[in-house]
């Protein structure tokens, strides 16, 4: 092989891309549209969690710690809602195990932090990120959900089937409702 043709093909390479359009953007400037089912983060909505701890249960790494306490109607009040992000391994398993899908793949990727203690989310942090990005999707849940498909009226009387839609002007949250639930 004639000496010096591997850089010329190289070269080569180099030249055809001169002339093609970027495909790189200029970060943080300028930022790419994240698909809707992107499994960039962890976004927990507490209107649609019941307390029922399934997700802490299916976590192989126990980053999740949900604690409740009963309510007089029988549902449970969530009382601490916490996943420890430091130890997090993104694997999604909480999120395939939530039977009411409040707890869903997606969110901003962008959240390096200075202080690595505050990979630790608890309730207020978690529902800051949810609500950000509700805002942001103008209620859609990253499942293609939308607010007003939930509460989903179900038979038994669990803390989802009774609260009110988040974001609405209103208190959210089952922690948040008077203990007696009236159906319409
Ligand atoms: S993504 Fe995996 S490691 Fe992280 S909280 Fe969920 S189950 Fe646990
Ligand atoms: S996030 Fe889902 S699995 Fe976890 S406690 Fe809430 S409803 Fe249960």
């Amino acid at each position: 092989m004639a000496y010096g043709l591997g850089v010329a093909r190289g070269m080569l390479v180099t030249l055809k891309h001169v002339f093609r359009p970027a495909i790189t953007v200029n970060y943080p400037e300028q930022q790419r549209e994240v698909p809707v089912r992107a499994r960039t983060n962890l976004l927990w909505f507490e209107e649609r969690c019941t307390g029922c701890s399934t997700c802490a249960q299916a976590c192989p790494d126990g980053c999740i710690l949900v604690q409740t306490s009963p309510r007089p109607d029988g549902t449970l009040n969530i009382d601490r809602y916490e996943i420890d992000f430091r130890i997090c391994m993104y694997c999604g398993l909480c999120t395939e195990a939530c039977p009411y899908q409040a707890i869903q793949a997606g969110g901003r990727y962008n959240d390096a932090v200075y202080v690595f203690e505050t990979m630790y989310r608890d309730r207020d942090a978690l529902t800051r990120e949810a609500q950000t990005y509700l805002g942001e999707t103008g209620g859609r849940y990253p499942n293609g959900q939308t607010q007003d498909a939930i509460p989903l009226i179900t038979s038994m009387p669990t803390a989802r089937s009774r609260v009110d839609v988040a974001g609405t002007g209103g208190p959210f949250g089952p922690q948040r409702l008077p203990g007696r639930h009236v159906r319409e």
